[in-house]
């Protein structure tokens, strides 16, 4: 989990890159970075934090320079700390290159001590920086080329981008397990995660960087290279169901339109014989709207958000347990006294969210409680970037339907079938990965939990 932005050849570079961050920030919450070049160096600010908190007008004042990176992190390999932020710059032979990463590499660690046991010296535990000491021990002559021999002996998910002090380089994994997109400008070519960060700066979407596909950006222009060995596509169903933003577009679809077709397929597959329906905020939104549609039963905001929760949030020790979920989310209380209802939600992971929720609508007056969920049980870890626990902390892995129903306190439990979900993907259904839902991986995972 983690938000990528680069822009090249731009004179508001810097502050673009952190605009481009802001509309990122839902991809991850710990850390944010961006490193600037200004044709002769690179210059670097991170912190731990949200983007709003980290940079200010002098922080921006001093990343000069017409290109920059950036980089907005929740952890998925190496512990949370600044020295594990990115974008991670350093200075080599040829000159300085920084580096920011979206997925999960799966071989990271086994290279790691290959290169440790030869001499080399790290300064994170990022999985990321095995990719920077490949390149430095390359003796190809361009970076372009440097980055494709370093890029073949990594396995797993990765969308990059790259700064050096002449160039900007963006590679999509060829599984395409993260997303990446390509904007432009005016004639600055722009590199997101996600459209919502074109969207933010004024940016017009070209397309999105295909799978296996690296750009090398320059004063020359943009070339694309394919020099990878093409594969089955794995692009990973949860930025669908849950990561991404509903406004962008990614993987050749409106995350919002997938989510309420979702909504839609769930509700034909498991009705409820309710009088309301009502969305989790605020993830559940999309395919609640499709729920509700499709149903035809009424739909009410009876759970509201407190949108100003902030991660200094200090949980109260002993006198009231179970706040962490009271104060982001509260039942309209007299809405559903007496009735039954409904909810939707996108997914259960260890379903300790679901079985407070649940419980309030209850102490709200709820008479019957169904559950439904926009996609089908989470069985098995990530190792491709989305932050799943160990397979143990994965309720579905572990218990059955009726078990989860029970211990989150609902009078009905159904989710989202596979097919049912891979039937939404329409003719693209084999381009993603399920593994989470399914356990085939399609590649091997050193990182077994
Ligand atoms: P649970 O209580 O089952 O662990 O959490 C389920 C809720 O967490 C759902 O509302 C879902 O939107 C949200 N969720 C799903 N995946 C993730 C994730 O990877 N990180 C975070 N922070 N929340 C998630
Ligand atoms: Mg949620």
């Amino acid at each position: 989990m983690c938000g990528i932005f680069g822009i090249f050849d731009h004179p508001e570079a810097s502050n673009l890159t952190y605009l481009g961050l802001y509309a990122l920030q839902h991809r991850g919450q710990e850390s944010a970075g961006i490193v600037s070049s200004d044709g002769k160096c690179l210059h670097h600010y991170r912190q731990m934090g949200l983007v709003s908190e980290i940079f200010t007008r002098d922080t921006l004042k001093k990343l000069t320079g017409k290109s920059a990176i950036g980089h907005v992190r929740y952890s998925t390999a190496g512990s949370s700390e600044l020295k594990n932020a990115q974008p991670f710059e350093v200075d080599y032979a040829k000159g300085g290159m920084a580096i920011a990463h979206n997925g999960n590499l799966t071989n990271a660690s086994l290279i790691r001590s290959e290169l440790e046991s030869s001499g080399s010296i790290f300064q994170s535990n990022m999985d990321t920086e095995v990719i920077i000491h490949l390149i430095a021990r390359s003796k190809e002559k361009t970076f372009a080329e440097r980055t494709i021999r370093a890029l073949k002996q990594v396995e797993g998910a990765y969308s990059l981008l790259f700064l050096t002090e002449k160039e900007m380089v963006a590679v999509r994994d060829p599984y395409g397990f993260r997303p990446l997109v390509l904007g432009q400008l005016k004639d600055a070519p722009v590199v997101a995660s996600e459209t919502c960060a074109l969207d933010l700066i004024g940016a017009q979407f070209l397309r999105e960087i295909e799978p296996g596909e690296l750009l090398l950006i320059d004063r020359d222009g943009t070339q694309s290279f394919k020099p990878f060995l093409q594969t089955r596509y794995a692009q990973c169903i949860f930025e669908f169901i849950y990561f991404a933003r509903p406004d962008s577009f990614i993987f050749n679809r409106n995350v919002y339109e997938v989510r309420k077709s979702l909504g839609v397929q769930l509700a034909k597959e498991s009705p409820a014989d309710v009088e309301m329906v009502v969305p989790i905020p605020d993830s559940g939104f999309p395919a609640t709207m499709g729920y509700a549609t499709e149903s035809k039963i009424p739909l009410e905001l009876g759970m509201i958000r407190n949108h100003y929760v902030g991660r200094t949030f200090i949980e109260p020790e002993q006198s009231i347990r179970h706040f962490g979920v009271k104060i982001k989310l509260n039942p309209v209380k007299g809405l559903m006294k007496g009735k039954r209802i409904v909810t939707v939600d996108d997914s259960i992971v260890r379903a300790t969210t679901s079985r407070k929720i649940n419980k309030m609508f209850r102490n709200a007056g709820a008479k019957e409680v169904h559950v439904r969920i926009s996609s089908p049980p989470i069985t098995h870890s990530c190792f491709f970037g989305i932050d799943t626990p160990k397979k143990s902390e994965l309720i579905a892995s572990s218990h059955s339907l009726k078990e989860i129903q029970r211990y989150i306190g609902a009078s009905s439990l159904r989710y989202l079938s596979l097919e049912g979900l891979r039937s939404c993907m329409k003719e693209e259904a084999d381009r993603f990965c399920y593994a989470c839902f399914s356990g085939d991986y399609y590649l091997p995972c050193a990182l077994e939990t």
